[in-house]
């Protein structure tokens, strides 16, 4: 398989980048008590409605800071035009190379750059070829929407982002190979474009305060810029502004690599949001089309310590769970009604012992120096000197399983019935 199995996973809400939409549960909540007396109070409201055109997505695709590395835009050469927020401009040729100091914009190209340029707080980069730039990632990629190098206010720090703005249906075929084996079925890949147009569209609902939408990686859902692959963009095609609805609400597509063949629901995995309460994200039936997945079942042997160092890193100070010490075994105390192990009770070397959900868990061991567990559905004890976990799935679990929905396909399963599956009672609405 050419890429790494690491790209091939939906986690949301894991890393630093929090969609404020999904509030990241922390040990002290309760899931299901939260959910439910929420959703008393918002029984007769929408809480997430359905969007009526196609939205413009903004992808941040670098975060800079500091002023000692320029990026460098088009190094094929590429014909660029360039204009500040006050409507400046000057076309040239690629390579561009851009940073930024106390006072503004350096910018080196073929073409002397107009002075005034340089005081702008944003420019816009565009070219009918696309624009190719080496990310974060060190991947050298191209896009075909306007690239916005949009400074960050900030006293302390030079900080900028890149963030390219691009068609809802312009950005999906780069999320399909971003998150996809690209010889995953088509039906499978029209399943994963519903999901992830559906997530973005959550994203582009709730745009206060943010000058982006999402991440370029599995923080949101991963997206690599153009791509030529033609059957990506059929899966796009074939279900252009397809979302997922319940009643009159859009519902948050969430998905996550492999299940283990047990569904979470999204107010256990992902938060206590009322949008994470609507019926097609409590969990998929039976049936696990995903056993045949690299980490259906896996077995990891992790430093008790270094697990519990990796927890109190996380909490503050106040929570109970501060004073963890080495982790010596961990049991799994409640199973949701699929069966999936979502609360946990961690013994440690004093004896005493420590509950948390297993999304916390999972987000938590992402500061493990050899990373994060695949996913917070674990349990173990410790023999000979170290803590020995055996899990199921990756990733979140919530919505769709990539691996089953493949599974599916290759069953000859529609993405109709993927989607029925994955997201019970939810219904496609054609919505552009
Ligand atoms: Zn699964």
């Amino acid at each position: 398989m050419g890429r790494s199995f690491s790209a091939i996973v939906g986690f949301i809400c894991c890393t630093s980048v929090i969609l404020p939409l999904v509030a990241c549960q922390d040990e002290d909540v309760s899931p299901r008590q939260s959910s439910e007396s929420v959703a008393v109070e918002i029984k007769s409201s929408i809480r997430l409605p359905i969007p009526e055109e196609a939205p413009v997505v903004r992808v941040r695709l670098m975060h800079v800071v500091g002023n000692l590395e320029p990026v460098v835009f088009a190094k094929d050469g590429a014909s660029l035009r360039i204009e500040d927020d006050h409507g400046n401009n000057f076309n040239c040729k690629g390579p561009v190379t851009i940073h930024r100091d106390q006072d503004g914009w350096l910018i080196r190209c073929d073409q002397k750059v107009p002075d005034h340029i340089h005081a702008s707080n944003s420019l816009n980069l565009s070219s009918a070829d696309g624009i190719e730039m080496t990310d974060d990632s060190n991947e050298t990629r191209r896009y075909g929407g306007i690239i916005q190098c949009l400074a960050v206010p900030d006293d302390q720090k030079i900080r900028w982002d890149v963030i390219e703005h691009l068609s809802i249906e312009d950005y999906l075929p780069g999320v399909l190979a971003g998150e996809l084996y690209a010889h995953w079925g088509k039906q499978c890949q029209a399943a994963q474009a519903i999901a992830a147009r559906s997530f973005v569209s959550m994203s582009c609902a709730e745009r206060t305060g943010r000058r982006w939408d999402v991440v370029d990686t599995p923080a949101s859902q991963a997206y690599v810029g153009q791509v030529v692959d033609p059957l990506t963009h059929q899966a796009v095609s074939m279900t252009k502004g397809m979302i997922l609805t319940w009643g009159k609400e859009l519902v948050p597509g969430y998905f996550s690599s492999c299940c283990g063949g047990r569904a979470a629901t999204a107010t256990e995995a992902i938060g206590p949001n009322p949008i994470n309460s609507v019926k097609p994200l409590n969990g998929h039936g039976k049936g696990a089309y995903c056993q045949d997945a690299p980490l259906y079942e896996w077995e990891r042997t992790v430093d008790g310590s270094e697990l519990a160092s990796a927890i109190r890193e996380h909490v503050g100070k106040e929570s109970a769970l501060s004073g963890i010490q080495d982790i010596r075994s961990i049991r799994i105390v409640e199973n949701n009604q699929h069966g999936r192990g979502v609360r946990l009770s961690l013994k440690d070397s004093s004896g005493r012992t420590h509950e948390m959900t297993a999304a916390a868990l999972a987000q938590y061991s992402g500061a493990l120096p050899k990373g994060a567990l695949y996913s917070g559905w674990v349990e173990g004890q410790t023999k000979s000197g170290s803590l020995h976990l055996s899990g199921r799935g990756y990733g979140h679990g919530a919505g769709l399983c990539q691996y089953g929905a493949a599974a599916m396909a290759d069953q000859g399963k529609s993405f109709w019935q993927i989607i029925e599956f994955y997201y019970p009672q939810a219904e496609i609405k054609k919505a552009w």
